[in-house]
């Protein structure tokens, strides 16, 4: 019986911004969201718009996205921390 195994995390799409096929989801979250930082990889986005600037952490699934986000909106992402937070797609292109 063959078992399904986890497919492979798919490349990010091309940038909107720049029109580039980035090689990496947090190069691509990075440069389409103008954010200060993003690390991780996966379709999934957590990001932080607090005042501090935003940042964003990658996932391959929504839950662990929103368990990153619970994580936040409990014990703050920084020290301007206003609660900035949410769960994004983006895999998708158009967003
Ligand atoms: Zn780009
Ligand atoms: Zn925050």
């Amino acid at each position: 019986m063959k078992l399904v195994t986890t497919k492979a995390v798919d490349k990010p799409p091309r940038c909107p911004r720049c029109g580039r096929q980035h090689q990496k989801w947090y190069r691509y979250a990075e440069c389409r969201f103008k954010a200060l930082w993003a690390a991780g990889s996966g379709p999934w986005a957590s990001f932080s718009d607090c005042p501090r600037g935003r940042t964003i952490q990658l996932y391959d699934t929504r839950e662990e996205a929103e368990r990153a986000k619970e994580f936040i909106d409990k014990w703050m992402c920084g020290g301007l921390c206003c609660r900035a937070h949410r769960v994004v797609y983006i895999g998708a292109t158009g967003l």
